[in-house]
């Protein structure tokens, strides 16, 4: 059986000293669960929560990072660097990403590859607009972002990656999928992993799901077969809600 795992995504919230009290709640609330847990602060808090969380189980995440290892990139972050700070995991093709910053298919991909050759557990994001849903259009914008995002993968390292799908229109809406569409799509996306890539690391990659995660409705969402844990954004910036996601997990 997969890992469930949830991840709060802190987006662009909190200074250091409240991303370092919120870790600490955190970290003291995490129940001795099976659920790998991991936060996502903003880059300029990853250096503090890192000592905040140490010792502890709870991963870290970055939110983005640039493709390349170093050079004339003006306002990146490359991954060594986010190694050198102390994180494991880096949120990858987030949709406010794509929607507000530009970020296409081939960069995910890039940032992909760089995530994988520096050890960073990325956590790639897919989802469909609104007009897209309505169009009928959801599997085939979610498995071409799925198929754009891992194209050269290889099967070892697809087992380790961890996919998220976040419909763009549950997103800070409080809008949240019905389980079974969340399940409908999810199952697709590991059907398409594993015809284009591998099926035996497909059943081993754990597939999110985002979009207005809240305690009450976490715990229907995961037990779904193929919701393998939460992407959390608005529920993750209190200690009490993210735990109680946490443990219905
Ligand atoms: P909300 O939980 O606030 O809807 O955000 C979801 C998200 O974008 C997590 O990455």
């Amino acid at each position: 059986a997969r890992k469930k795992l949830v991840a709060g995504n802190w987006k662009l919230h909190h200074d250091r000293a409240a991303s370092v009290e919120l870790a600490k709640a955190i970290a003291a609330g995490l129940p001795s669960s099976q659920v790998e847990v991991v936060i996502a602060p903003v880059f300029t808090s990853l250096d503090v929560v890192r000592g905040a969380i140490a010792g502890t189980s709870i991963g870290l995440s970055a939110q983005d990072l640039h493709w390349d290892d170093s050079g004339a990139f003006t306002g990146e972050v490359s991954a060594p660097l986010l190694k050198d700070v102390g994180c494991t995991h880096v949120i990858i093709g987030h949709s406010e990403r794509r929607q507000l910053f530009g970020e296409t298919d081939d960069r995910v991909s890039k940032k992909l590859g760089a995530a994988l050759k520096h050890g960073l557990v990325p956590i790639v994001c897919v989802g469909e607009t609104l007009e897209e849903r309505e169009a009928g259009r959801t599997l085939e914008v979610v498995l071409g972002q799925i198929d754009a995002a891992l194209a050269g993968i290889t099967k070892d390292a697809l087992a380790g990656i961890v996919i998220a799908y976040e419909p763009v229109w549950a997103i800070g809406t409080g809008k949240v999928a019905k389980s079974s569409d969340a399940q409908e799509v999810q199952a697709a996306i590991r059907k398409r992993m594993s015809e284009r890539i591998d099926a035996g690391a497909a059943q081993k990659t754990r597939i999110l799901y985002g979009g207005s995660v809240k305690p009450d409705n976490a715990a229907e969402l995961m037990a779904q077969p193929d919701v393998d844990g939460a992407l959390v954004g608005g529920a993750s910036l209190k200690a009490a809600s993210f735990l109680a996601i946490v443990k219905g997990a």
